[in-house]
């Protein structure tokens, strides 16, 4: 079969401004080629089977040249793969698109392009500053700032200052003082607005704002660095009063979040649409016990039971499976009532279709067995993990309730340590790690190791036996008022 080559824009940083023409491009993907500039959270969206080349710029490394590059697009898609390259904000704009495009049409390659967002319009946005504007600009002029081998940029400063657009400079950041005097020398006033936007669209996102004359300066001061724009005109003076990203809540803090990965979407995006940067990090992984012949057994028996609980999504997701296993559908339970831990077990439930009659008024194990052994005059058959709380079922017995407590998964806190981690944490690099169950702590700590140094976060507890185990270690905590996402993400953002 034909390969193929398609030229994606990544966006400007936000991996949430990607297409959705160049999210499937990447979900069909066989290789991924991607810049430095690509934000780690798009290859998320990959294959785990597809391979990832990264030819961009690491630390003290340098980039793989463009004539290689060529070679690899040319290579992996005449070997029938099909090929993703994936660029920064978008590929025709100072990202040498067009000539990995020209490099394939000799070749007779077949690719496509999917445009992206660029960082000119997109970074200036975020820092509140709109591209146009009828009260100060009629035009937007995209220039690269980047000198060719030790020369100045070849700018003609004179046209651009005759066109009182507004100016946007790419790469410009070791070239400001050339751009600036330039303008300066072409005529323009000193006053005219100017502003640097530092990583634009990204939780780590810094503005300077100044004057065409402070511009240096105040660049200086702030030890702004690549990636920036800098952009020069009057709709620059409309950022004090639009800067909107900036002033999210949990702007300029970092998280990081040890839940389990495929149940991190909530708690992750929640933290992100106020501002923070997530650093998702699972620390606890679960899996079903499967086959579960004791789970087998009982929903055979379904009928005999007057009440099914559950303390997890995971726990939902085992109970299903064996119950699809078992060629059953949800009309196995005819009347059983359903009792979930929470809203998100609840959520759980009613993905297969199925809404929990009770849900504790606290969400966590010892008032969901004292609710339901009041409202239950039958057998409860309790679904759970292997080390389930046995705060659930002292309630139950103290009350004198019938159940039975059927292990159906399991959860595994055996995270690989990371160096890496222990070391951002002792360096303050962290405002907050999260911890929703009291394995995340264990996870956690087998991750980074119980002797490393806590004092540079918060914990931030969905409930008081999640901060115990966390203040065990010496971890600052604050605790949520309400075992829910919500109450978690309100103590990060006080
Ligand atoms: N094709 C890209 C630009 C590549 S040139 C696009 O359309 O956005 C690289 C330059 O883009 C950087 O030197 C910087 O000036 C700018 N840039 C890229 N990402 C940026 C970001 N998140 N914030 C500010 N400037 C950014």
């Amino acid at each position: 079969m034909a390969g193929k080559v398609t030229l994606v824009g990544a966006g400007p940083g936000d991996p949430e401004l990607l297409t959705i023409k160049g999210r499937k491009a990447l979900e069909q993907a066989e290789v991924v080629v991607y810049d430095r500039l690509v934000s780690p959270a798009l290859l998320e969206h990959i294959p785990p089977a597809a391979r990832r080349i990264n030819v961009g710029k690491e630390a003290g490394h340098h980039s793989v040249p463009q004539a290689q590059i060529n070679q690899i697009l040319l290579e992996e898609a005449l070997a029938g793969r099909n090929v993703v390259r994936l660029k920064g904000g978008d590929p025709f704009v100072f990202g040498r698109g067009g000539e990995e495009l020209e490099a394939l049409a000799q070749a007779g390659v077949a690719f496509a392009e999917v445009p992206g967002i660029t960082s000119a319009i997109a970074a200036a946005a975020y820092g509140g500053i709109p591209a146009t504007h009828r009260d100060y600009a009629s035009s937007l002029h995209i220039i690269t700032g980047r000198a060719r081998e030790g020369k100045l940029p070849d700018i003609d400063f004179e046209a651009l200052v005759r066109t009182k657009g507004t100016l946007v400079f790419l790469m410009g950041v070791t070239a400001l003082p050339t751009i600036i005097n330039g303008l300066l020398d072409a005529g323009m006033d000193g006053g005219t607005p100017a502003a640097m936007i530092e990583r634009g669209t990204l939780p780590g996102q810094r503005r300077c704002g100044a004057t065409l004359g402070t511009l240096p300066e105040r660049a200086a001061e702030m030890g702004i660095r690549s990636p920036a724009l800098i952009i020069v005109g009057g709709v620059c003076s409309l950022a004090e009063k639009l800067c909107w990203f900036e002033r999210l809540p949990l702007h300029g803090k970092r998280i990081l979040v040890t839940r389990p990965k495929e149940r991190a979407g909530t708690l992750s995006g929640k933290l992100r649409a106020l501002g923070a940067e997530v650093v998702p990090f699972p620390c606890v992984r679960t899996s079903p016990l499967l086959p579960c012949p004791a789970m087998e057994d009982a929903l055979g028996r379904a009928a005999e039971y007057e009440w099914l609980g559950f303390t997890s999504a995971a726990g939902v997701e085992a109970f299903w499976s064996c119950l699809r296993g078992m060629g059953k559908d949800a009309r196995a339970l005819g009347g059983v009532k359903l009792a979930a831990i929470g809203p998100a077990t609840g959520k759980a439930l009613e993905a297969h279709g199925l809404t929990a009659d009770l849900i504790p008024e606290v969400y966590d194990a010892g008032h969901m067995g004292r609710a339901l052994a009041k409202a239950a005059a039958g057998r409860i058959l309790l679904l759970r993990a292997e080390e389930g709380s046995p705060a659930l079922t002292d309630a139950l017995a103290d009350a004198g309730a019938a159940y039975d407590d059927i292990p159906v998964y399991r959860t595994f806190y055996d995270t690989p340590r990371s160096a890496e981690l222990r070391e951002e944490l002792e360096a303050g690099r962290f405002d907050f790690v999260t911890f929703t169950s009291a394995s995340t702590v264990k996870g956690f700590l087998s991750a980074v190791g119980a002797d490393a140094d806590f004092r540079g976060f918060t914990g931030l507890c969905i409930g008081k036996q999640t901060a115990r185990e966390a203040e065990k270690f010496g971890i600052q905590v604050k605790i949520a008022d309400k075992a829910t996402i919500d109450a978690l993400v309100a103590l990060a953002n006080v």
